[in-house]
């Protein structure tokens, strides 16, 4: 297709859109001065100065990509078909791959023009397809040797003691570039994790622990964005294993996500995970440290999501997924979710529109009483069934046989399991007869004994 791009749409002045993005949010305004003025160079250099006016599309955030809305702006404003020209520095600042040249023909079908002025790609040349195509391939690979440069080199750097980010209480490092070996310990903290410690091991819950540690005015890290502890906080810190002199890298990666172009975190597979030792920075025995995280994943073992995922309802579910009826209530007025956390009350749903005043709509109600009706209501239409009564008898029955089936197999085991218990501990006393004392023939009868005491409580349990 050949288009004559050389004279404006409205016959005066070319109309121009500048694609420019600000890649953080802490990256100031002017980098977008830069960017516009950078288009304006290029388009004094290439219609002349003053034959054009330019607007500025411009988006925050991090990757490669326009936000959506950014790019929604972007194609409807293409669409109107009274714009001459699209410059971007590159097809990369528009959409991410391939969804650039199909920008660049829903642009040319509109007549408008685009230009990226790195990748030289001008719609205006005829062989603009095999340069966008090619750009496109360039920056693919390009992306994916410079992340991969990245993390070599971080992770070589981390083997060298360097990167050592994680700044949590009782540390100090000395300077923003310090190595591990450089950082030491506050003289004291020791005292303050030692109790931190034996306060879990005395059964105490994060939340304690957080409450002991702000009473007696314990700082956080200079990192925390909250000056008090509370018990996530301690959670999160207890199972950071440098309290045990271990610092730990690439527990997880990022992986990206084809369909927004953005990446997420996974667990590392096994081999991935980085370890290094440093005594230096040890609180805890390791020994210690690693009995007292066993008792916590052991205690905490029932709110913690099934580590085999083969028998976790929620496997796969992101965990900001909340429980019904959450996100399951739609707004009469907007369309909008409802959500938890209604008028400031945690188990009040409100219109998701509401809380960001973008919906009038106020009315709040209360999840559990929902969630009450709807089973009740779903329970008077299955107990409507016909042949309900019957079906649901024969089910209980079977399920009753099949309970105690089990249960009397679990019993005759552990009878089983407490006889030979019984004729081992008799063995020893045996020995302990005809040898004489004997630590290690002690230390078995002490052993066999808890062994029969622990039997005899689960064949009492299952009585
Ligand atoms: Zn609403």
């Amino acid at each position: 297709m050949n288009i004559d791009y050389s004279k404006p749409k409205n016959g005066m002045k070319f109309r121009v859109i500048g694609v420019a993005r600000i890649s953080t949010e802490h990256q100031d305004e002017r980098s977008l001065e830069d960017q516009k003025a950078y288009y304006e160079d290029h388009l004094d250099r290439t219609l002349g100065p003053g034959r054009y006016d330019l607007s500025v599309v411009s988006s925050r955030g991090s990757g490669q990509i326009l936000d959506s809305s950014a790019l929604t702006e972007l194609a409807q404003m293409v669409e109107s078909g009274v714009y001459d020209l699209v410059i971007a520095e590159d097809l990369g600042r528009i959409s991410r791959r391939i969804y650039a040249i199909i920008f660049c023909e829903q642009a040319e079908d509109s007549k408008t023009r685009v230009i990226a002025i790195n990748d030289s790609v001008d719609t205006a040349e005829s062989n603009w397809k095999q340069a966008s195509i090619f750009a496109s391939f360039k920056n693919e690979s390009f992306c994916k040797d410079t992340s991969a440069r990245i993390k070599r080199s971080l992770r070589n750097r981390f083997q060298q003691g360097q990167i050592f980010q994680c700044q949590i209480y009782g540390y100090h490092k000395p300077h923003a570039k310090a190595t591990d070996a450089e950082v030491s310990k506050l003289p004291e903290a020791e005292a303050i994790y030692d109790q931190w410690f034996t306060m879990l091991e005395d059964g105490c819950n994060y939340r304690q622990v957080a409450d002991w540690l702000n009473v007696n005015n314990v700082p956080t890290s200079p990192y925390c964005r909250s000056d008090t502890w509370d018990g996530t906080m301690v959670g999160r810190l207890t199972f950071n294993p440098l309290l045990k002199g271990e610092r730990v890298r690439n527990k997880r990666v990022a992986v990206r996500v084809n369909r927004t172009g953005r990446s997420k975190t996974e667990k590392a597979p096994p081999g991935h995970q980085l370890s290094r030792v440093v005594e230096h920075l040890a609180f805890i025995e390791p020994e210690r440290y690693d009995r007292v995280i066993r008792m916590l994943k052991k205690r905490n073992a029932r709110y913690k999501r099934s580590e085999t995922e083969q028998n976790d309802p929620r496997s796969g579910i992101p965990k900001r997924h909340t429980r019904f009826p959450g996100q399951h209530i739609r707004c009469g007025v907007c369309g909008r979710l409802y959500v938890y956390g209604g008028h400031g009350k945690t188990l009040r749903l409100m219109c998701k529109g509401a809380r960001t005043h973008e919906c009038w709509n106020g009315m709040t109600i209360c999840g559990p009483d929902v969630a009450k009706a709807v089973s009740e209501r779903i329970q008077q239409i299955i107990e409507s069934l016909e042949g309900f009564d019957d079906a649901w008898a024969a089910e209980y029955e079977r399920q009753r046989v099949a309970f105690s089936a089990s249960k009397n197999g679990e019993v005759e085991s552990l009878g089983k399991q407490l006889v030979a218990t019984k004729r081992k501990l008799a063995n020893q006393i045996e020995a302990l007869d005809r040898i004489g004392v004997s630590d290690s023939i002690l230390e078995r009868i002490k052993e066999l004994e808890a062994e029969k005491l622990d039997l005899e409580d689960k064949v009492a349990a299952t009585k």
